[in-house]
């Protein structure tokens, strides 16, 4: 939806087109709004949605943006636009969680098949996607935070005549240009950095009209609409975005660093450390995995922390921690360690963090 920004009385910040639909006093003004994309009715468009989704695609780089009421009915929308039954996709793993699940689960069930091959693997990426309806990347990978060789992976999707698609929640249309590397479309929950203060729902689809246009039918017929409020709340968080992500960086890379030098610690999974890092991304964010001796350690540490509290979800200003084996589908789904734990690190000070950590990891 092109919707001007709205302005009535030079508010600072914009107001909230609270509303389920939008009146005429006429037939004919009715016809003159439908014919010129106006908003009528929110399940389709509303003016404060359509501000967030400007700014989306504006962080993006990219034509035009839809926003959904979250990340999966973003996923679940992108997946249902370009595939039909007897489809193939190339998915790098891991994917998040839902992504997978639906993937494996629904999408299976109606006929469309899934060969998943390591994010970190490019040949294997490349070899399989000759005959590929679209191909689903993640990069930074969920969980694991490697990442995926865009370019050439962009290059023989188009060659096949396949749509990429990747979901870039972790770099928050900040930290990378999927759009620049030859990515067709860019899914984001927004539920992270975007929203940054744990309080929305939201997803987000970024690329060229002509591709985004393809995820109205679904958006609008399985009823994916974002509200209002929560469009205004993303909007409110997306002024603070940049400074967010670079104290979480900030904070996180001082984690990384503590724990790689850390006698429990195995190994650290940090974006940074990634040998395509300078080449496709600007920062790190907050995220980073850590691998613990087994899950007995996992439980332990995860329990002894105080700041970061155990809970899913991440890009909020709080950190938390979330032992893997705590969630088994994921878990099995991709054969991780027992002992690896996901951390999120917020917007504290980062000497709190770290005194934390290390309480958490002194030998009881
Ligand atoms: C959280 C998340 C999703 C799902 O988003 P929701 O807003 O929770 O529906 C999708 N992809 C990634 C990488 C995520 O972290």
């Amino acid at each position: 939806m092109d919707v001007p920004e709205p302005n009535l009385l030079g508010e600072a910040a914009p107001a909230i087109f609270q509303t389920s639909l939008f009146a005429f006093d006429s037939v004919r003004d009715f016809e003159e709004a439908v014919r010129q994309g106006r908003p009528y009715y929110t399940r389709g468009a509303n003016p404060t949605v359509g501000l967030f989704e400007t700014q989306v695609a504006a962080l993006e780089g990219a034509e035009a943006a839809r926003a959904f009421a979250s990340g999966m009915a973003a996923v679940a929308a992108t997946l249902f636009a370009f595939l039909r039954p007897g489809d193939r996709v190339v998915a790098t793993a891991p994917v998040y969680a839902g992504t997978h699940a639906l993937l494996t689960g629904l999408l299976a069930e109606f006929g469309v098949e899934t060969a998943f091959v390591p994010a970190a693997d490019t040949e294997g990426i490349l070899r399989a996607i000759p005959g590929a309806r679209l191909v689903y990347l993640e990069s930074p990978a969920s969980y694991t935070f490697e990442l995926v060789d865009l370019e050439p992976v962009a290059a023989a999707a188009r060659r096949a005549g396949a749509v990429s698609v990747i979901d870039a929640t972790y770099t928050a249309g900040v930290l990378a240009r999927p759009l620049a590397h030859g990515i067709d479309l860019v899914v984001h929950s927004a539920s992270k950095y975007f929203s940054g203060h744990s309080d929305v729902i939201a997803g987000a689809v970024a690329g060229r009209r002509e591709l985004v246009d393809r995820l109205k039918e679904p958006y609008m017929l399985l009823g994916a609409k974002l509200a209002p409020f929560e469009a205004w709340l993303l909007v409110r968080g997306l002024q603070t975005l940049e400074l967010r992500l670079a104290r979480h960086a900030e904070n996180a890379r001082r984690v990384a660093a503590f724990l790689k030098g850390h006698p429990a610690v195995r190994r650290v999974h940090w974006v940074e450390d990634d040998p395509l890092f300078a080449r496709y991304l600007r920062s790190g964010a907050g995220l980073l995995s850590v691998e613990l001796a087994d899950a007995e350690a996992a439980r332990r540490f995860a329990d002894r922390l105080e700041h970061f509290r155990v809970g899913v979800s991440w890009g909020g200003f709080e950190s938390l921690v979330l032992p893997l084996f705590a969630q088994p589908r994921v878990a099995r789904a991709y054969r991780f360690p027992e002992g690896l734990v996901r951390l999120s690190v917020g917007l504290e000070p980062a000497e709190a963090l770290l005194r934390d950590l290390e309480r958490g990891l002194e030998e009881s």
